[in-house]
């Protein structure tokens, strides 16, 4: 049998196998290959009965890390997004394994041993053996030494001899460290209610996709987590996502309190040792439930029966970078492949998913109900317009600083939402209009007063703040738009001995200060926790009775046409937050804009009437699910270079039309943001009709990959979720 082996997974650039023999090495195994001068690490991913080349070298064989069934789903991968293997198998395998042939043999410890004196070991390795008893030496000064580190001091033939000579006494001593362990909290005894116990039934009796639609608060993760344990039982695994930063100490309390060690955890915090450790445990079989974000899609277990993507209407669940993927799709895939049941779990589903259910191919469980006794918290919505005319130039409404002070004197917890990091949104010269920009990326620069610095939100770039106008001299430099900083540090100038915390991109940038903070606020050492975005997901504080959503609307004044999407999700979860437990919640949501459409519905928690008017003007503009959005972006460091590309994929692209009749739209601009990164770039948009869309696209794909720019690069995105 012919092997066809990726060489050097690790660092790789062409996507090509190479040709090599070896009998009995089952496809999905890592091997050792002889190329060129080196041997390196090689994986099989085909077989085939002849090859071009004369004498081949012998592959050997190292460990098999993936079955048959995940390379089918590579392979589907590969064709339905335009994937280089390369890049999907890095999906498929830790580091570790990528990088190192034994991945164990870094952490065995070795120490001098206790059967023999120091002088008759010293006689055993006998006198000739420098370098041996060196590093015997060395141990028993030491008390031992990590045996990779010793080979590097020592060399390999003196660490081989002591052990050769059973002078040492190996451990491995690597202990498994479990991510945020310490975070164990009680497990509820708890009774499902008859609508929960339906949906469980029908999980588990059933195939296919299930969408469980169910408001905030309704008891979905109890679904997940009997679902779990009915599959458990009959000796089934299963994986569970949930949005990165819904990977919350609360979320992994519940299933390690539930499931104990039978949970591995896959998430960004963890070093390479870790997540190979992790992986391992799945991979043997110790573990048989992975939790995890989108990456843990790609969890090595086999006799799955369940996935679930938790709020599988977040973005996170798309990779936006290479290699570009939608998980759901992908779940989806591995499910079928499985025969496992996929479950979508959200109280503001995807548009495009609900709509498959309503078109049966999904099969629909809803949950209307909270489970606690209080219903949905009640929303006021304040029209800031008022309030600005009426003199107010404050970020807060009246209404909203009422009911701060109200929950605060009740010693009830707040949440503020406010969609914007930083000081101000930007700094403007009143005068002549000026606004600072980013040099590389031709976009307005964010001010951050912790730090006292302007700074580029989309590729990290920093300047100086200014006071003086650089183009008109004038010194009337205002602040925008307020953002995350600027509120925290209104509310300590209105409440005194408020204590607030803010969390934030600015705020969460070390290893563990995202679950610092929601500790701090779990435990009751603030009253007020402003955020982001990030603080919308999933979250269950007991004692927050008061949500404030500032500046609502800021999203829809933006060209995406899922705005409007976008804002209900945001809303709705955010919303979810306030009375959660038995005491009421009440939310106060401020929008300059309060008589839009998303506002009506989110008010009532409406999802189905927002469905219906949403998904109405989807269809009469021509937007998913009723086309499918398809975008080429060509960037290039030379404006002249990415135009000549853009212009020859758009003529390319263009004519296909000949041979699939007439697309609804195409256009090609200069992208919104017509310069990013110190790129210029350049955007084909299409709309297609689904019925020939992948067609269009598979065509698409090659064309683009003939047309690059020779200085920059060309990717194609299937409904991509943002235009600029
Ligand atoms: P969701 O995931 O839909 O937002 P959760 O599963 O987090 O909802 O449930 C909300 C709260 O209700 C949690 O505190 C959970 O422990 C509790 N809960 C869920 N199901 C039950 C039940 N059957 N009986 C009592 N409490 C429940
Ligand atoms: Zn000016
Ligand atoms: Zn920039």
């Amino acid at each position: 049998m012919i092997l066809e082996v990726i060489v050097d997974i690790s660092s790789a650039e062409v996507d090509r196998t190479f040709d090599y023999i070896g009998d009995d090495i089952p496809l999905g195994s890592r091997v050792s290959v002889e190329f060129g001068k080196k041997r390196l690490l090689g994986f099989v991913i085909g077989k085939k009965d002849t090859s071009n080349f004369e004498k081949l070298k012998k592959a050997t064989l190292i460990d098999s890390p993936i079955d048959e069934k995940q390379l089918q789903l590579m392979d589907y991968m590969r064709s339905k997004y335009n994937l280089r293997y390369i890049d999907v198998l890095r999906l498929f395998l830790p580091t570790k394994l990528r990088e190192e042939k034994n991945p164990e043999y870094t952490r065995i410890f070795l120490k001098p041993t206790l059967k023999l004196s120091y002088d008759d070991a010293i006689a055993q390795i006998g006198p000739r053996a420098k370098k041996q008893i060196e590093l015997y030496d060395f141990l028993v000064s030491k008390g031992g030494g990590f045996l990779a580190q010793m080979v590097n001091l020592y060399g390999a033939s003196a660490v081989k001899g002591l052990r050769d000579k059973g002078l040492v006494d190996e451990t491995d001593v690597h202990e498994r460290r479990v991510p945020l362990g310490t975070l164990d909290r009680k497990d509820k005894e708890v009774v499902l209610t008859n609508a929960q116990q339906d949906a469980v039934n029908q999980i588990v009796g059933g195939q296919g996709v299930y969408l469980l639609h169910g408001v905030t608060g309704s008891g979905k993760t109890e679904i997940y987590l009997h679902v779990i344990e009915h599959f458990l039982k009959i000796g089934k695994t299963s994986i569970m996502l949930v949005p990165e930063i819904s990977l919350t100490p609360q979320m992994l309390g519940i299933f390690r309190a539930r499931f104990g060690d039978k949970v591995a955890i896959l998430h960004s915090g963890l070093n390479a040792s870790e997540r190979y450790d992790e992986w391992k445990r799945l991979r043997t079989g110790e573990a048989q439930i992975a939790i995890g974000a989108r990456s843990a899609i790609f969890a090595p277990l086999t006799n799955l029966g369940a996935i679930f993507i938790d709020e599988e209407h977040d973005t996170s669940y798309i990779s936006e970078s290479n290699p570009r993927y939608d998980t759901r799709e992908v779940a989806e895939e591995r499910a079928k492949i499985a025969g496992a049941v996929l479950v979508l779990g959200s109280a503001t589903p995807d548009i495009c998913t609900y709509q498959k259910a309503v078109e049966g191919k999904f099969n629909l469980i809803t949950l209307p109900d909270r489970i606690s006794a209080h219903k949905l918290p009640d929303m006021e919505i304040v029209d800031m317009t008022y309030e600005f005319r009426c003199g107010n130039r404050s970020p807060f409404s009246s209404t909203l600083i009422d009911a701060i002070g109200q929950a605060l004197s009740r010693k009830e917890q707040v949440i503020l939402f406010l969609n914007r990091r930083g000081y101000s949104s930007f700094i403007r010269c009143k005068d002549c209009g000026y606004i600072p920009t980013c040099d590389i990326c031709d976009v307005s620069m964010t001010y951050h007063k912790g730090e006292d610095n302007l700074k580029c939100h989309y590729c990290g770039a920093t300047k100086a703040p200014m006071t003086t106008c650089p183009k008109c001299g004038s010194h009337n430099m205002k602040n925008g738009r307020v953002g995350t900083e600027k509120l925290v540090e209104e509310l300590e100038s209105i409440f005194n001995g408020m204590k607030c915390l803010r969390m934030d991109y600015d705020t969460t940038t070390g290893k563990d200060a995202y679950f610092h903070i929601l500790d701090q606020f779990a435990k009751g050492e603030a009253d007020i926790l402003v955020g982001t975005q990030m603080i919308a997901k999933g979250h269950d504080f007991p004692n927050v009775t008061l949500v404030g959503i500032i500046e609502a609307d800021a999203a829809l004044f933006m060209s995406d046409y899922r705005a409007s999407e976008r804002t209900f999700q945001l809303v709705t979860q955010v919303a979810g937050r306030a009375g959660r437990a038995e005491k009421k919640g009440r939310v106060v949501l401020q929008a300059f804009w309060p008589s839009h459409y998303v506002f009506k519905f989110a008010k009532t928690y409406d999802y189905n009437g927002f469905f219906g008017t949403e998904n109405n003007r989807r269809l009469v503009t021509g937007f998913p699910p009723y086309k499918d959005l398809v975008r080429v972006m060509i960037a290039s460091t030379d404006a002249d270079d990415g135009r000549e590309s853009a212009r020859n994929t758009y003529i390319a692209v263009r004519d296909l039309q000949q041979k699939y009749g007439k697309f609804p739209f195409i256009n090609l601009t200069r992208s919104p943001f017509k310069y990013l990164k110190g790129q210029y770039r350049f955007q084909i948009v299409m709309r297609l009709d689904p019925a020939n869309a992948e067609m269009v696209t598979k065509d698409t794909y090659k064309i683009v990959s003939d047309n690059r720019p020779k200085k920059g690069s060309a990717f194609v995105e299937i409904n991509p979720q943002n235009l600029y």
